[in-house]
């Protein structure tokens, strides 16, 4: 068999899981399937050396390739159209929702007004935490049971020819920051598809953990399997990391305790070289508008708010149209507050070209990052953190762990 680009990106870490190339290749040269590591990989069956070459470039492992532009003053935080923090007024959205629903919210609105005929969203399964997929929603209640966040993989992309080329139909995305890259690099190979995607919107993101992460949550617990109704957060703010075993008797974890410290300890390479994990492709990046005390963010439980960054007129103006129909509640927020709300992207995205020289002096590959400013915002650290960050990441890479 001739060599495959994809299984080199599979095994240098890179791999998201997302599903494109089991798509593009087809599931006689492609299958994704769920390993022992407790991520989604793609297994190769046959190697395809033209589809082999579009994957080359259009894996999000790979390939993030910013199309808006931002001012030298936006480098860190990407373009800012509107800024603003907010909450859905369904108070069962806001409820169920990671943050303040916002998410959600648009979802919603825009099958609502008709911007859109579905949204195409990751859902979970109550019966099965490891079967979270990409679902098209074409109701409020659809919508409602794709909410609040999974802290896991998911397949995303492995139907998207099926669901394209069934019907003419318009959509809105949500997704992760790399969801939404793999979905830009997918268009701009495949524009026949382009005009069906009317708005993108995605969730501002640490890391996605492996389903080892969620078990290891389960295993600490006397639960009985199978458990059932699994939630990583939501029903508040930030909400517990719940679920029901056989006897149906529910436990539950503060997010501090799980996302903090057990699911943030089973992140995925490729996460730890991100260099978006705050949507800035996206029409509208959504994160959590944590309060915060001594500096640090405030996760006592409360109603939940969204951090909700514009970034292009289109986002604005469905967020503002949405708040003139009482919908979403909007506060203008000032850009220095990101910072305090989200200080762990502030160090990821000034701090990422110590990574990043590490991993290439390791394995001599780089990565196909454009016009998102790496090596530009490491003026914004300083030079002691960005020595750490790169021998951290070469030591951890001559083990051969994650980095
Ligand atoms: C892996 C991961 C890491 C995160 N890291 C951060 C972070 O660093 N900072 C921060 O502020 N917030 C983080 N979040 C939380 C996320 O940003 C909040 O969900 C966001 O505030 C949106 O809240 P909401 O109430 O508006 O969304 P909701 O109304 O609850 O909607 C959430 C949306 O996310 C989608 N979704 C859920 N899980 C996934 C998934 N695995 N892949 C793709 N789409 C998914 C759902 O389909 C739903 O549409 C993370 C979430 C995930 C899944
Ligand atoms: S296209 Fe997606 S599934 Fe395939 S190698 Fe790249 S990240 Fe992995
Ligand atoms: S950290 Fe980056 S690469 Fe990892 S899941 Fe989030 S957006 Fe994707």
């Amino acid at each position: 068999m001739n060599s495959s680009v994809i299984e080199k990106i599979d095994k240098l870490g890179l791999c998201l899981g997302c599903g494109l190339c089991e798509s593009v290749c087809g599931k006689d040269a492609v299958e994704m399937e769920l390993r022992e590591d407790g991520f989604i990989h793609p297994k190769i069956k046959k190697v395809i050396p033209e589809k082999e070459a579009i994957i080359n470039r259009i894996c999000p492992g790979t390939n993030v390739i910013n199309d808006i532009d931002f001012e030298p003053n936006e480098s860190v935080w990407g373009h800012v159209d509107k800024l603003w923090s907010g909450f859905v007024t369904d108070t069962e959205v806001r409820t169920k929702g990671s943050s303040g629903g916002i998410v959600s919210a648009l979802g919603i609105y825009a099958l609502r007004t008709g911007l859109v005929d579905g949204v195409m969203q990751v859902g979970g399964d109550a019966n099965d935490y490891e079967r979270n997929s990409l679902r098209v929603s074409y109701t409020r209640e659809d919508v409602v049971k794709c909410a609040s966040s999974r802290y896991a993989p998911a397949h995303i992309f492995t139907e998207i020819f099926n669901i394209l080329d069934k019907d003419k139909q318009t959509y809105l995305f949500i997704g992760k920051p790399c969801d939404i890259s793999a979905l830009k690099n997918f268009l701009n190979e495949f524009p026949q598809y382009k005009d069906r995607f009317k708005l993108t919107v995605s969730i501002i993101c640490a890391g996605m953990p492996s389903f080892n992460g969620t078990a290891a949550i389960i295993n600490e617990f006397d639960a009985e399997y199978p458990v059932k109704d699994l939630v990583y957060r939501g029903n508040g703010w930030p909400g517990y990391f719940s679920f029901k075993d056989k006897k149906e008797k529910l436990y539950r974890k503060t997010y501090n305790d799980s996302w903090g410290k057990v699911l943030n300890r089973h992140l995925k390479l490729r996460c730890k070289l991100c260099p978006d994990g705050i949507g800035i492709q996206a029409d509208i990046a959504v994160g959590d508008a944590w309060e915060t005390t001594d500096g640090y963010p405030d996760f006592a439980e409360k109603d939940g708010q969204s951090l909700i960054i514009s970034r292009t007129s289109v986002g604005s103006t469905i967020l503002r149209q949405a708040e003139s129909d009482q919908f979403v509640v909007l506060a203008d927020l000032a850009v220095a507050k990101i910072k305090l709300m989200q200080p762990y992207q502030f160090n990821r995205r000034t701090r990422l070209g110590a990574r990043l020289f590490a991993f290439y002096l390791r394995k001599g590959v780089s990565l196909n990052y454009k016009n998102l400013a790496i090596y530009g915002n490491m003026s914004y650290s300083k030079p002691i953190s960005l020595l750490k960050e790169f021998k951290g990441t070469y030591t951890r890479l001559k083990k051969r762990r994650n980095a």
